[in-house]
């Protein structure tokens, strides 16, 4: 055992290394040094736990980090970037399932015969950790399934839904508050309440669209933290605490984010139902429109003798994986005496910062990555906008259609540019299952293909010149 009061004192510097860890996450040239200084704040907690308190044993212990870290180690090296909100969606359930676990077996305990009655601050805590634990579980648990398309991304809705979950909702509370109130050990009641709460998580996702994923996601990531929080009170580990509370915190800030980024309210996407028959649908039609298709030939001219080009990914790039080889044309295009940025939306792929990542993964210059804000007055500037797999994130519907279910999203303002090429396999629409006017500008030239083959294409063409 350690001398009393030193593992608090070891918990507080974990704590100031989480939160300066997490202020390193503002800025792409400091976030994974963050990354390491948060990771070693949870290596400090863990040893300092484990030295404190003889819980179980160490063989069990080590297995447990040996087959959970194997199995997280074998799942972060297999999963695809595309697939990474779907991985994210299962951790956030394992890390609820965990505080409900913790949560139970210290509620069970208190039941058994020699076992000590809960103070009522720690039977309440218990409560609420055992239900935000429970729904994050599901909720996750059907966020995932609908991710990863193993059932169907459309919200599915019933008569009376709303009101047949707020009473389940109201039976778990009358449930937790009957445990608090009146002493005793009901384990009837808890096993109860921890199934009605596991059923809630589902009937809380499976309204939303699979297009909302991400920020049920982000909030479901919420309450994993709070639910760890809770579970920090019940076991008394400070440390516990304070990273559950960052956690929930953040999860909030980010979900916020991305609905602002997406001119949403929180409420219309956990009620919305948004990309149900209906909702989502084209507001207005291409038919009579031409599109301006151009040749591998013409669209390497433009790019290699142009001053400024501004390179806008999205979604498809990531498809594609070709960041590299995008990476490749921005220094051809250096080379030859252009200027080369890249034009990052907040919501641009399928999750926060996923342009950030990726283009990192190919050692892009962070002073290359331009925020929207700062973009958006460049554009007039760009002899060349080129648009590489990003659809909703351009559409100027969002600024001139006040019928287009993006209307009033912030967009990357693309057809403000000399000329834009736009680089996708087909007509076919973005996230938001809406058409592009953008595509159909007099301005915009259509370079059909996957990304990385066009790109691939491009890049020898300009070395040919
Ligand atoms: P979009 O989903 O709007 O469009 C992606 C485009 O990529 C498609 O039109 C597709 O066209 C093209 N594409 C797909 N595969 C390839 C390929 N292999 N090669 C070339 N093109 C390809 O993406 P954006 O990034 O513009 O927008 C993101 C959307 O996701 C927004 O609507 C945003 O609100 C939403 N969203 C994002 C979140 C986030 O956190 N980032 C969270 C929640 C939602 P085609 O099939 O013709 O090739």
């Amino acid at each position: 055992m350690m001398p009393a009061g030193l593992a608090p004192l070891i918990y507080l510097v974990s704590a100031a290394l989480f939160i300066m860890g997490i202020k390193r996450l503002q800025s792409p040239d400091t976030a994974r040094n963050g990354n390491s200084m948060s990771g070693l704040g949870m290596l400090i907690a863990i040893v300092v736990t484990l030295l404190d308190q003889q819980i179980v044993s160490f063989e069990v212990i080590i297995a447990g980090v040996v087959v959970g870290g194997g199995l997280g180690f074998w799942m972060a090296r297999s999963v695809k970037m595309t697939s990474m909100p779907q991985m994210v969606a299962l951790l956030n359930g394992f890390g609820g399932g965990a505080s409900l676990l913790v949560a139970g077996a210290e509620f069970l305990k208190a039941g058994m015969p020699n076992g000590v009655p809960l103070a009522i601050e720690t039977n309440i805590t218990i409560q609420l950790g055992t239900f935000i634990g429970s729904i994050t579980l599901t909720g996750s648990f059907i966020a995932f399934l609908k991710l990863q398309e193993l059932m169907s991304g459309k919200p599915m809705t019933f008569p009376l839904q709303k009101t047949f979950n707020a009473l389940v909702f109201l039976t778990i509370a009358a449930l937790a508050v009957y445990q608090v109130v009146v002493p005793g050990h009901q384990a009837e009641i808890f096993y109860g309440m921890v199934g009605l709460s596991l059923l809630l998580g589902v009937l809380l996702v499976i309204p939303i669209g699979g297009a909302d994923m991400p920020v049920v996601i982000a909030l479901l990531n919420s309450y994993s933290g709070i639910a760890a929080a809770m579970t920090g009170f019940v076991i008394d580990n400070q440390v516990l605490i304070v990273a559950g509370a960052l956690v929930g915190s953040s999860g909030l800030i980010l979900s916020n984010i991305m609905c602002k980024a997406m001119n949403r309210s929180l409420a219309n996407v956990l009620f919305g139902a948004f990309g149900a028959d209906g909702a989502g649908g084209s507001s207005k039609s291409s038919e009579g429109l031409t599109v301006n298709e151009v040749s591998v030939e013409d669209a390497a001219l433009r790019l290699a003798y142009a001053r400024l080009v501004i390179i806008v990914p999205g979604y498809g790039l990531a498809v594609a994986q070709a960041q590299h080889v995008v990476r490749e044309l921005a220094d051809l295009i250096h080379k030859n005496g252009g200027e080369v940025k890249y034009a990052i939306h907040p919501v641009a792929g399928r999750m926060p910062g996923h342009m950030n990542v990726l283009l990192a993964e190919a050692n892009v210059s962070y002073d290359q990555l331009v925020e929207m804000d700062d973009i958006n007055p460049q554009f007039p500037r760009a002899d060349v906008a080129l648009v590489i797999g990003a659809n909703d994130v351009v559409n100027p519907a969002a600024h001139n259609d006040p019928s287009s279910p993006i209307y009033g999203m912030p967009i990357l303002e693309v057809e403000n540019a000399q000329s834009t090429i736009v680089m996708k396999r087909s007509m076919n629409p973005g996230f938001a299952g809406i058409q592009n006017e953008l595509f159909y500008h007099q301005k915009t030239s259509m370079l059909f293909g996957d990304a990385k083959v066009s790109l691939s294409a491009l890049v020898s063409e300009i070395k040919s010149l």
